[in-house]
């Protein structure tokens, strides 16, 4: 098995790397505390083609393929995951769902804004009342004339103020569950769609994370992603590739950690010697380099069987469950590297461990992955 890459991964993972250099990693520390990032960077990630990795070209995307995507994630979270998100969301759950499941219409339409950065996407299917049980969603779009009225609310949207576009999942029809839910394309300057920042996370500080409220808020059919009542079918297939993404850019965290846990513990003297020396700490960085590498392998394993066509599902499970909460030991431990240091804002690790903490609850929480991988395994649903 060749894990080696060939010059055109490389080049793009090193453009990845002087971006993150140059315009992610100074300013940080910065959108941390203010609770945003420069949106500036909307257009930087589009101008450089990483909002447009795996669409076709013929839309305006950079092609590539999904272990290109994977290494553009992991050094955009090795930088700030609140950039790494914005991709992951406006391209990675967006984007690649119209690509997929869009008429050509649907494609011409939105796929060129989005691939560029002159449009920002979001994707709505959590509420209030259905988190994990998302296929219980109580959002209803309802027919009139040739348009539906959506009215319901959208929790914890990635993007959520800053989109242009949001895919909203509604329920169409009196189908109880999952089967009679549908996909929708929403401008969000639609009459009736208000969003109200939400204020206050643990990590992630620096994205646009929203609650949109959506009232009679009206759309042509043609705003139906895929058949109506296939929805759950649309949101599952973005969040299954979702997962990729988010494992990724997980990976990135815990680079990010080993790095700053390495380059610490060689310069922190206690005892007389850097504490690099004391074995107890080399343990914690030794931990943190091997969670890098099998997240990592992981993760190339989800975006090799993509590319080849393979059912990629549950390898996808695995590997946001263990790069999720590898990304947590990891940042935890440099965390004890740095110890009482690590705790003040002044040093990069408790960023870290903020954003890291998300990592093991969006995009179906590690009891779901678990419960998805048992399902794969033994044929029998705990749902
Ligand atoms: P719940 O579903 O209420 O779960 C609570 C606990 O119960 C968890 O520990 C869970 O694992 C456990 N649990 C639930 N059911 C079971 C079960 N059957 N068996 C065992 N344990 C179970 N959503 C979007 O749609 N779009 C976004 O862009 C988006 N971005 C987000 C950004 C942030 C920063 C956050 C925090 C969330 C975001 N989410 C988004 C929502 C996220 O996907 C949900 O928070 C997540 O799916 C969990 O749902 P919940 O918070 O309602 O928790």
């Amino acid at each position: 098995m060749d894990l080696a890459l060939s010059d055109e991964q490389s080049a793009v993972r090193r453009l990845a790397e002087d971006f993150v250099r140059r315009e992610v990693a100074p300013y940080a520390a910065e959108w941390d505390r203010a609770e945003s990032v420069d949106r500036g960077i909307v257009r930087l990630l589009g101008e450089l083609g990483f909002l447009g990795l795996t669409v076709d070209e013929a839309y305006g995307g950079s092609g590539g393929d999904h272990l290109t995507y994977c290494l553009v994630t992991e050094e955009l979270g090795r930088g700030d995951s609140s950039v790494r998100g914005i991709v992951s969301v406006s391209l990675g759950l967006v984007a690649k769902t119209i690509a997929a499941w869009g008429d050509e219409d649907q494609k011409r339409a939105w796929l060129p804004g989005l691939t560029s950065g002159g449009l920002l996407g979001c994707f709505g299917l959590t509420e209030p009342g259905s988190g994990s049980d998302a296929g219980n969603l109580a959002t209803r779009a309802v027919r009139d004339g040739g348009d539906y009225l959506l009215t319901g609310t959208k929790m914890f949207i990635t993007n959520g103020t800053w989109a242009d576009l949001a895919l909203i999942f509604a329920r169409t029809g009196d189908v109880p569950g999952y089967r009679g839910v549908s996909a929708f394309l929403v401008p969000t300057d639609s009459p009736g769609l208000t969003r109200t920042p939400v204020h206050g996370k643990l990590g992630l500080r620096g994205q646009a994370t929203a609650e949109l409220a959506l009232d009679r808020v009206r759309v042509p059919a043609s705003a139906l992603l895929g058949p109506e009542g296939k929805g759950f079918s649309v949101a599952m297939s973005a969040l299954t590739k979702g997962r990729m993404s988010v494992a990724a850019g997980c990976v990135g965290i815990a680079r990010a950690a080993l790095d700053a846990a390495v380059g610490y513990a060689g310069e922190r003297e206690q005892f007389g010697r850097p504490i690099a020396g004391h074995q107890l700490v080399q343990e914690l960085i030794s931990d943190i380099s091997v969670d890098v590498a099998a997240a990592r392998l992981l993760t190339w394993r989800v975006a090799d069987l993509i590319d080849r066509g393979a059912d990629f599902a549950t390898a996808a499970s695995q590997a946001k469950l263990y790069a999720s909460e590898a990304a947590v030991r990891a940042a935890n431990n440099a965390l004890q590297v740095y110890g009482g240091y690590g705790y003040i804002d002044e040093y990069p690790v408790g960023k870290l461990v903020r954003d890291a903490r998300v990592m093991t609850l969006y995009k179906g929480t590690s009891q779901i992955q678990k419960l998805i991988i048992g399902r794969a395994l033994t044929g029998v649903s705990a749902f």
